[in-house]
């Protein structure tokens, strides 16, 4: 299967830099691996007018569990859709936190995204505690069970494994650590959705940088890779896409 290398933005840059950022990684598109960026909300009108021909995806952050309705500052996935975009991140890990996002809620949302044509991208991992507890596949395995809704393979959704204590901190579980927790969201997916859960792309997302992209993502079931700090700078958003 094709990699897929992600870009998260979270809340960062300004309006000139998403779309400086955005051409810049266009620039550099058309490698082996498929490219997704996915800037905040208001930038990405103006992302999907640097991202010309297809080469690079556009994605959102987050949507509404509803197609529309009245809820203020909130923003539906037929939306994302109808301003471009191909993907949507949901369940982060920062907004399980800031947000209260259950497993069900971040259900409902996927269940509205692949309403409205949008892959959704769920994210899973565990906490350093859970880790430190041996926790970390069963709590895996558990927000899979709790937020992966049924239309999930079908349409190629994406899980993206994200352990709490990698993002942004400089830290990364082992190669052997990584490996085994993505086999298991591997078997977890064939479990529930047969064969065509051996098709869909698991990334690994967690302090990716350049340095470690390349070893990272010759692991077995790593299908690409969601980037937080290092998407910002396109250079080394296309070398760790350059490393697949
Ligand atoms: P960092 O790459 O900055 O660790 O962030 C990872 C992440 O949260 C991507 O969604």
């Amino acid at each position: 299967m094709r990699p897929l290398i992600a870009g998260n933005w979270k809340m960062h840059g300004s309006l000139t830099e998403a779309a400086s950022l955005a051409e810049a990684v266009q620039a550099g598109a058309g490698g082996a691996a498929e490219l997704l960026v996915c800037p905040p909300f208001p930038y990405l009108v103006p992302v999907a007018g640097k991202l010309s021909g297809g080469a690079v995806a556009l994605g959102g952050q987050d949507c509404h569990a509803a197609a529309k309705g009245a809820h203020t500052g909130d923003v539906a996935a037929p939306m994302l859709r109808d301003v471009g975009a191909r993907y949507v991140i949901l369940g982060h890990s920062e907004r399980r936190a800031n947000h209260a996002e259950t497993d069900a809620a971040v259900r409902a949302k996927a269940e509205a995204a692949l309403a409205a044509g949008l892959v959704p991208i769920v994210c899973v991992g565990e906490s350093e505690a859970e880790r430190l507890a041996a926790q970390a596949e069963p709590v895996v395995t558990g927000q899979l069970d709790g937020s992966l809704p049924d239309g999930f393979a079908a349409a190629g959704g994406v899980v993206a494994y994200e352990p709490v204590w990698a993002i942004g901190t400089g830290r990364t579980p082992t190669e052997a650590e990584i490996a085994a927790i993505h086999a298991a969201i591997r078997a977890n997916l064939k479990t529930r959705f047969g064969a065509a859960g051996g098709g869909l792309r698991i990334l690994y997302g967690g302090s990716v940088k350049p340095a470690n992209a390349k070893a990272i993502l010759a692991l077995p079931d790593v299908d690409g890779a969601l980037v937080g700090g290092a998407s910002l700078v396109a250079a080394d958003f296309l070398a760790i896409a350059a490393g697949v």
